[in-house]
């Protein structure tokens, strides 16, 4: 896997094209990476509604990593997507114009129902795939979607081929830069093992201290 011409090339990557994008980056970025869940069923619900021409619809993302590990590219790596919506962190707002906007296929919260889990559209999940933790955003336990290992060796692969290619300086969650709209991509995905391992020397301000530059 490489990226040639801001696109990935490599064995079983797909290209779609979102509509919704912002144009070219401003020198200097993107500098940082957000990760995100979908929360949705499946990685092709998710890239037909990150594709959605709908006026109104206006979400995109460069990447979606599917369960089984599959990658399929948005938008090239030089154009602004929009992921992160009202977002701030570390001194600075509006994240979609500084981000590459990394989305998982992963249901997100689930709650209990019988001997199985739902999602928030009531679709079902086996127990097996529902982990219990802590959201760093709350105090009390909930039930989250597991990332499979396939999927999750292919982010970190693909987070470091970014961060290298771009000098990207932070990786963060959707819910470090939007904690009051945001749960993804939450305490089920490693954040803080993959950015110790790809960006060791990033220094991680909490929100509302000044800006970690
Ligand atoms: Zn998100």
């Amino acid at each position: 896997m490489h990226i040639d011409s801001h696109r990935l090339v490599g064995a079983g990557i797909a290209h779609s094209q979102s509509p919704n994008q912002g144009g070219p980056f401003a020198a200097g970025t993107p500098d940082t990476l957000i990760v995100h869940f979908t929360a949705a069923a499946s990685a092709g619900w998710a890239i037909d509604r990150l594709c959605d021409p709908t006026p109104g619809a206006r979400v995109s993302a460069h990447l979606v990593v599917a369960r089984d590990g599959g990658i399929t590219q948005l938008l090239p790596f030089d154009t602004i997507a929009w992921h992160a919506g009202k977002s701030a962190w570390g001194g600075r707002t509006g994240f979609n114009n500084f981000s590459l906007g990394l989305e998982i296929d992963n249901a997100g919260r689930l709650r209990p129902e019988g001997d199985h889990f739902v999602n928030w559209q009531g679709q079902p999940f086996p127990a097996g795939e529902a982990v219990v933790a802590i959201h760093g955003n709350e105090s009390q336990p909930s039930w989250w979607h597991r990332y499979p290992q396939v999927q999750l060796d292919v982010v970190h692969d693909l987070c470091g081929l970014l961060a290298a290619a771009y000098g990207i300086r932070w990786i963060l969650g959707h819910e470090e830069i939007s904690p009051q709209r945001k749960d993804d991509p939450g305490p089920a995905f490693p954040l803080d093992a993959l950015r110790q391992h790809l960006l060791p020397l990033a220094h991680y301000a909490p929100s509302g201290e000044s800006p970690p530059v």
